[in-house]
């Protein structure tokens, strides 16, 4: 057991693209569990795109960041958790944290169920790809899908939930060719191309080019004007999040194409996952049959130690990875 703890702090605002030089690893002593508390020591831990809009200005500098994570509860001074427990909580970018039992969720031992994916499929990511299609889009069976950053932890989830929830084409867009094709050849999308191909608008035109029913969007700007166009009438769009925007220093124009969510009855809804928690339940008894027999793959890409977490944040912020992002500080 490591007997200092390592905490990463934010040390300065990123002028658009972040850099290393923008955190620092911080030693600490590992802390002691207060009476009700516990120990825990991080195994896995999540980095994801809103932690760049947190670096703009939600996060206070020279304090320690925090993510989902999970972890193993090593020492414990309260009743409900116990030595080797696995654990989601949210204090993650650090090696250890003391918890308390509101604070985590105790990980269930599913057969035949990796627990990395309660950082994935079964996490918040696959349960953003499932309000998308089934609360918000409202996905009907022989519909077809678009997918934006399709390769990404929510993309590769939306594309194989459309499936079993019953699309009938499902296109995705991706940054490298080699993503596409893995999209296409290992992950059910009938369609996919590289979004550097070309313009967007064109690329998905040819993909789809009697258009498509909804769009699960996760990068915004050219993209979500591709799919208004793409969309046919009553389409719908579940907006996740605008990851083209999020290095920029001014917000982006509005869709020149704006206007067309009127000639077309489209929808065009926002919306957070943290207020759809309430569907948790549901995604478990949903997937986790698909998980256990194969039909679902939890697709994630692990960058192996805690020392790692900074080169991890800021490759999947550039595309450097396939299904969720994540650290692996330890054995699960
Ligand atoms: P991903 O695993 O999709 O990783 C981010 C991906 O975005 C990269 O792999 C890259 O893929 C792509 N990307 C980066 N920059 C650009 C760009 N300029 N243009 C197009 N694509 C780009 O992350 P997540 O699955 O965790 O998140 C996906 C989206 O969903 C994000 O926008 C995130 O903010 C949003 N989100 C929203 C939630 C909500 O509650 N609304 C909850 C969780 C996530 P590539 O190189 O293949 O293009």
């Amino acid at each position: 057991m490591r007997r200092q703890a390592i905490l990463v702090h934010q040390v300065r605002r990123p002028h658009q693209a972040p850099t290393a030089h923008d955190f620092a690893f911080v030693e600490e002593p590992v802390p002691e569990p207060g009476p009700g508390s516990a120990l825990v020591e991080n195994v896995l831990l999540s980095v994801d795109p809103y932690m760049r809009e947190n670096m703009d200005a939600v996060w206070a500098l020279h304090t320690p960041l925090e993510g989902r994570t999970i972890g193993r509860v090593t020492a414990s001074r309260v009743p409900g958790l116990r030595e080797g427990d696995l654990v989601f909580h949210r204090q993650g970018w650090r090696t250890h944290a003391v918890v308390t039992p509101d604070e985590v969720r105790v990980l269930p031992d599913v057969p035949g169920v990796d627990p990395a994916s309660f950082l994935g499929i079964l996490g918040g990511t696959g349960l953003t790809a499932y309000v998308a299609l089934t609360r918000v889009a409202k996905l009907q069976p022989g519909e077809d899908v678009f997918i934006t950053a399709a390769a990404g932890g929510v993309g590769t989830a939306a594309g194989q939930i459309a499936r079993l929830l019953g699309a009938k084409r499902i296109i995705g867009s991706a940054g490298t060719e080699e993503k596409a094709r893995r999209l296409t050849e290992q992950l059910g999308f009938d369609a996919a191309f590289s979004h550097r191909a070309g313009p967007v608008g064109d690329l998905l035109a040819a993909a789809a080019p009697d258009g498509v029913d909804i769009c699960v969007d996760n990068v915004g700007g050219e993209h979500l004007a591709a799919a208004i166009a793409a969309l046919r009438e009553h389409g719908r769009i579940a907006w996740c999040g605008a990851i083209a925007q999020y290095n920029a220093t001014e917000p982006p124009p509005a869709p020149r194409n704006l206007f067309d969510l009127v000639e077309k009855s489209i929808r065009l809804e926002g919306f957070l996952v943290r207020n759809h928690r309430d569907v948790q339940g549901e995604l478990e008894g949903f997937l986790i049959p698909h998980l256990r027999d194969g039909r679902v793959v939890d697709q994630q890409t692990a960058w192996d130690g805690f020392d790692r977490i900074v080169e991890a944040f800021l490759a999947m912020l550039d595309g450097r990875n396939t299904g969720k992002a994540v650290v692996r500080a330890g054995a699960l």
